[in-house]
C-alpha cells in the first residue's frame, strides 16, 4: 500500500544521495547519470532480479538523428521527430515535454554506447506506423531483456548498488513536501528506512492494479495485462498524496496482436509490410496501419475479442529479428499453409469468406474502405502465415506531470524540490488516447527521462 507520512526532522540508519525507486530502463539509466554527476545513488527494486516491463517490450527506443541514422543513410532530423509525436497524439500531449525528450533521445542513446557500452543499431528494414523515418533503435537481440540486462550491468560496473527484493511502501516528507526519505519492506517482514537527498520515482505506472485500470481505461479493464505485474501505481499514489498533478491517466499503450493462448507478442511489422487482420467470420474490420495500440480495443471488440493477424513467409522472413517472433514459431503459434483455403481450414474460419478477404487484399485499392492505402504493400505470395491473437493493455501512459528537469510538479504548477519521475510514473507524450501512442512512446520517456531526472536528482 504505497503510502506518504508526515515526519519533521526524520533521521535514517542509512543515507542515499540519489534513491531511485524501480531498477527498469528508466530507473537504471536515472542510476547511470546520477553517477555520472558525481552523485552516489541507491536503486531500491521489489523483485529479486531487475526486470520490469523494460525486460517485456522489444527493447526498441525511438531517436532521431542519430549517428546509427547516418550511417544507413536515414535522413531525420528531431524536429521531424516533434512532429510525428504531435501528430500522432493530436496535438494533446505537453508540446514542451515532446520537444525535451525527442531532442534528448539521440544523445542518450549515443552516451549508453559510448559511456557504457550498449551497441544499438537501427531498425531500418520496415516502417513503424506514424514514424516517418526509420528511428527505432535496438541491440542485437531486440529484445528488453537485452537492454536491462546490460543496463544492469553497466550499473554494477559503476558499482551502483541496487537493493533488490525491497518494496518501497512509504515515502517520509517534511511538512514543506521535501522528500526526507522512505520504507521498504524485505521478504523476511523486515523494514528498510533509506534517506535521501533526492528521490527519483522510476516504478512504471498503472497496468498491474486492476482496479485503477478500471477506473482510467474501463475499455481495457478486462483484457490481458501484458506488462510487469509488480506496476501497481505507487508513483501516482504517493505522487497524489503530495499534491502532485497527474495527466492523461486514460493514455496507455494496447497492442492489437498478442498470439493467444501463447502470450506472444507479434510484431506489427507483419501488418506494415502488408498483411492484414480477419475475425472469425474470416472477414477485416479495420484499417491495420493506424497503429498496434489503438487496435487492442479495436481486436477486443470483434467476437470472441480474437483475430488473425495474416502475413507471407518474405514478412515472417523480416520478424524473425525479434526473439518473440521466433520463439511463437518455436512453439507452433505461426501457422503455414499455401492456399487461403487451406489456411482457413487451419485456423477454422469459414473459406469461402477467407478467399474473398485475400482476393480483396489483391485487388490493391487504395484508400479501401477502411481507408488503408496498399500502394506502398507488396504483394502476398504463398506459403501464407496465420496466428491466432488477440488485444492486450502493455502500459499505461498516463502520470505524473513533469517540468523541463523531470521534477514532479504539484497542481498549482509549482516543483516538488528533490522529487522526480521518469518512464512510466510520468505522464508521457501520448495524450489521453490509446491512438496517441507512437512506437517507442514507453521506453521514449524511460531512456530520455530517466537520464535528465537522475543528473537534476545529482544536482539537487
Ligand atoms: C510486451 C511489451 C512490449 C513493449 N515494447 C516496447 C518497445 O519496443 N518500445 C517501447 O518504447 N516501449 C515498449 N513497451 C513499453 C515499455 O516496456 C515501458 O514503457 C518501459 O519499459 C517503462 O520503463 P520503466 O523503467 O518506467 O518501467 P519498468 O521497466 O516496468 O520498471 C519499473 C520497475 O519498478 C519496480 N517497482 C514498481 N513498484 C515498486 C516499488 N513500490 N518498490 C520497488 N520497486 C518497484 C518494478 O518491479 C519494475 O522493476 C512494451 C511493453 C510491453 C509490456
Amino acid at each position: 500500500m504505497a503510502e506518504v507520512v508526515v515526519e519533521e526532522g526524520a533521521d535514517f540508519p542509512a543515507e542515499a544521495e540519489v534513491a531511485i525507486v524501480g531498477a527498469g530502463a528508466a530507473g537504471l539509466v536515472a542510476a547511470l547519470a546520477a553517477a555520472e554527476a558525481g552523485a552516489a545513488p541507491l536503486v531500491i527494486e521489489r523483485d529479486p532480479v531487475p526486470r520490469g516491463s523494460t525486460a517485456l517490450s522489444a527493447g526498441l527506443v525511438p531517436a532521431a538523428g542519430t549517428r546509427w541514422q547516418h550511417e544507413r543513410g536515414i535522413a531525420d532530423t528531431p524536429e521531424l521527430f516533434v512532429a510525428d509525436l504531435r501528430k500522432k497524439a493530436r496535438d494533446t500531449a505537453d508540446p514542451a515535454l515532446v520537444e525535451l525528450v525527442a531532442r534528448a533521445a539521440g544523445p542518450a542513446l549515443e552516451w549508453l554506447a559510448d559511456a557504457h557500452g550498449l551497441p544499438f543499431s537501427v531498425v531500418h528494414d520496415f516502417d513503424y506506423p506514424g514514424h516517418s523515418a526509420r528511428r527505432m533503435h535496438g541491440l542485437p537481440s531486440r529484445s528488453g531483456s537485452e537492454l536491462v540486462d546490460r543496463l544492469r550491468a553497466a550499473v554494477e560496473a559503476r558499482e551502483i548498488p541496487i537493493l533488490t527484493e525491497a518494496h518501497a511502501t512509504t515515502l517520509v516528507a517534511d511538512r514543506a513536501g521535501r522528500i526526507r526519505g522512505l520504507f521498504a519492506a524485505r521478504p523476511d517482514g523486515s523494514r528498510e528506512r533509506i534517506g535521501c537527498r533526492a528521490l527519483v520515482l522510476a516504478c512504471n505506472g498503472y497496468g498491474g492494479n486492476k482496479a485503477l485500470v478500471a477506473r482510467h481505461i474501463p475499455e481495457l479493464a478486462g483484457a490481458i495485462y501484458f506488462g510487469h505485474p509488480g506496476n501497481q501505481g505507487d508513483a501516482v499514489l504517493w505522487g497524489e498524496a503530495l499534491g502532485a498533478a497527474v495527466r492523461h491517466m486514460s493514455g496507455h499503450q494496447g497492442h492489437g496482436s498478442v498470439a493467444h493462448p501463447h502470450g506472444i507478442l507479434i510484431t506489427w511489422a507483419t501488418m506494415m509490410e502488408g498483411g492484414f487482420q480477419v475475425n472469425l467470420a474470416g472477414a477485416r474490420f479495420s484499417d491495420e496501419t493506424h497503429g498496434y495500440s489503438e487496435q487492442a480495443a479495436v481486436v477486443l471488440r470483434e467476437p470472441e475479442g480474437i483475430a488473425f493477424s495474416i502475413f507471407d513467409a518474405r514478412i515472417a522472413a523480416i520478424c524473425r529479428q525479434f526473439e518473440d517472433f521466433r520463439n511463437a514459431e518455436a512453439q507452433g503459434a505461426v501457422l503455414t499453409a499455401e492456399t487461403p483455403e487451406a489456411l482457413a481450414a487451419l485456423i477454422r474460419v469459414p473459406a469461402a469468406a477467407l478467399a474473398e478477404t485475400f482476393a480483396e487484399v489483391a485487388r490493391r485499392v487504395a484508400p479501401d474502405r477502411f481507408g488503408r492505402d496498399w500502394s506502398k504493400a507488396k504483394p502476398l505470395a504463398p506459403p501464407y502465415h496465420a496466428v491466432r491473437v488477440t488485444g492486450a493493455l502493455f502500459h499505461t501512459q498516463g502520470g505524473l506531470v513533469v517540468d523541463d528537469r523531470a521534477r514532479v510538479v504539484r497542481t498549482d504548477g509549482t516543483a516538488l524540490a528533490n522529487l522526480f519521475a521518469a518512464g512510466g510514473a510520468a505522464c508521457g507524450v501520448s495524450g489521453p488516447e490509446a491512438s496517441g501512442y507512437l512506437s517507442g512512446n514507453g521506453l521514449l520517456t524511460a531512456v530520455a527521462l530517466g537520464r535528465l531526472a537522475g543528473r537534476a536528482a545529482a544536482a539537487s
